[in-house]
């Protein structure tokens, strides 16, 4: 694992900002961020990689994405649908809204109903 990574948003040495400045003289370029790895890493376990290791921002994470979305999707594509087992609570109670009648407002009591959805232990399944 090198100490560094190169932005790797295909638009980063095209951004007009002090930090992308290299050369001297007649001869400056826009240059690719140089990213220090694990520079927000404060996990203390170096092992975790993320996304901030490889781009520099977010836009050019967006435009890595962007780009190569096809590719990336064709990794792990999803034809089907996940599920996750519920249980779905419906309870009722008594609440108040306010009904604005000729520029009065009217405290109205009503029947509300909480829905609450509980996860399912699978291991026991
Ligand atoms: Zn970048």
């Amino acid at each position: 694992m090198s100490e560094y990574n190169w932005c790797h948003g295909p638009n980063c040495h095209t951004y007009s900002t002090q930090s992308r400045i290299r050369g001297s003289g007649d001869n400056k370029v826009l240059r690719t961020i140089k990213i220090k790895q694990g520079r927000y890493n404060y996990s203390g376990r170096p092992e975790l990689i993320t996304y901030d290791d490889y781009f520099c921002n977010q836009s050019c994470l967006m435009d890595f994405i962007r780009t190569h979305l096809t590719t990336v999707i064709a990794i792990a594509p999803r034809r089907e649908p996940l599920e996750t087992p519920i249980k779905v609570e419906k309870t009722k109670r008594e609440d108040y809204k306010y009904v604005w009648n000729s520029g009065e407002s009217r405290r109205v009591p009503y029947q509300a109903t909480r829905t609450t959805i509980k996860s399912v232990d699978n291991d026991n399944g």
